[in-house]
């Protein structure tokens, strides 16, 4: 007896298959897979033995007698996801499709050092599970964002600007110790985009996600997959040079930085100057809504400089959809206008002819979301399920 793809069809497998709706019931998995019936109900058997999956309800079979479905069991796992920015963070408890179980917000400033606010990290995790009446032992894994490089294959921060402290300190083994679950780190800006992408456009092959906050950078979403780069540094655009700052140091310590004049720290500098209140880019969005005009043109002058760098970008990549997020983004059409503007001028018409500009449908929930849907890709990954069943 021969079982064509039966080496490679394992129970990781199979749970795919339940997850994506493509079959329901042991007969629709024989089909679709051509594993034998036994073979079936073995992997089956596996699966519900570890959670991943629960008996659903029953469905009409072709030959209209009642069978059992199965159904991918969401609430299998818990997933911890921090979105930790320069001055503030979000903490979330999410179920296996990253559905936000209860979630907090906090100043918190990340120069601080790594050992303090990862103590805090583990303390305030473990507040949240216990208000909503689980424990640890029910995590299956950590996701944390950080708002600098980070070589994602270790977790660990690389000369980090901001966070003095961090640089090379080993993130996923000091958490993986004191909350007995793999930890992944990746910056913030990449996991917004997964957030994004997941939640918001899963249809979507190819996106940019653009944080627009204290600096800015962006999330490079390719063939459906999050785009690292060779050493995880892809997307830094905050740093690429624009002619009109050639006589602005920026703090990389290069001149013509585009987050140098477009990044929100760079306009409350600005503002600053001009005599307003302004100490960072929360403070821009709320004079921009407060119809200041200064704000108002600094932050559509910024759109067209931000719009400029993007304009190559898409003659370069051909996005689909451009998404539009991070703290300045509050400020709404504003910044908006000013992307499209110098974008629609300045791109190849075959380029821009589908594509969509949009903000943020997430906002400041994106990187939670996307710290969740990182861990639920490796954990729930075919072979990690198969690795699951068998230990
Ligand atoms: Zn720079």
């Amino acid at each position: 007896m021969r079982e064509p793809s039966g080496q490679t069809v394992g129970a990781g497998a199979l749970l795919t298959i339940l997850r994506h709706g493509q079959a329901r019931t042991r007969a629709e998995l024989v089909q679709l897979t051509g594993l034998a019936r036994s073979t079936v109900s073995q992997r089956l058997d596996a699966l519900l033995d570890q959670r991943w999956i629960v008996p659903a309800e029953e469905a009409i079979s072709s030959g209209g007698r009642p069978a059992i479905a199965f159904a991918f069991n969401r609430n299998a796992r818990l997933v911890l996801a921090a979105d930790l920015g320069a001055t503030h963070a979000r903490l979330a408890v999410t179920d296996l499709a990253s559905t936000v179980l209860v979630e907090r917000a906090f100043d918190l400033a990340i120069d601080r050092g790594p050992e303090e606010t990862l103590g805090w990290l583990v303390a305030t995790f473990r507040e949240m599970l216990a208000e909503i009446g689980h424990s640890v032992a029910e995590v299956c894994g950590v996701g944390l964002g950080l708002p600098g490089p980070v070589e994602h294959a270790s977790g660990r921060p690389v000369n980090p600007p901001i966070m003095p402290g961090w640089d090379a300190f080993p993130v996923p083994d000091w958490l993986g110790a004191r909350l007995g679950a793999p930890v992944l780190v990746d910056n913030d800006v990449n996991i917004m985009a997964l957030g994004e992408h997941w939640a918001v456009r899963p249809e979507t092959d190819h996106l940019i996600f653009v944080k627009v906050g204290t600096g800015i950078g962006c999330g490079i979403i390719t063939e459906r997959h999050l785009h690292r780069g060779a050493q995880g540094a892809a997307g830094d655009i905050g740093h690429i040079r624009v002619t009109s700052a050639d006589d602005v140091v920026c703090r990389c310590g290069n001149v013509g930085c585009l987050e140098a004049v477009a990044g929100g720290a760079a306009m409350a500098v600005r503002l600053r100057q001009a005599g307003e209140t302004a100490e960072n880019s929360r403070d821009v969005v709320r004079l921009v809504r407060a119809g200041n005009t200064q704000a108002v043109q600094l932050i559509r002058q910024a759109g067209r400089e931000i719009g400029d760098v993007l304009a190559s970008i898409v003659n370069f990549f051909n996005p689909g959809v451009i998404v539009i997020g991070g703290d300045v983004a509050e400020a709404g059409e504003h910044i908006l206008a000013g992307v499209r503007e110098v974008i629609y001028s300045r791109s190849l018409p075959l380029a821009t002819q589908h594509l969509g500009i949009r903000a943020s449908v997430l906002g400041d929930r994106a990187g939670v979301v996307g710290a969740a849907v990182m861990v639920i890709e490796h954990v729930l990954a075919p072979e990690a399920v198969d690795l699951s069943v068998a230990g």
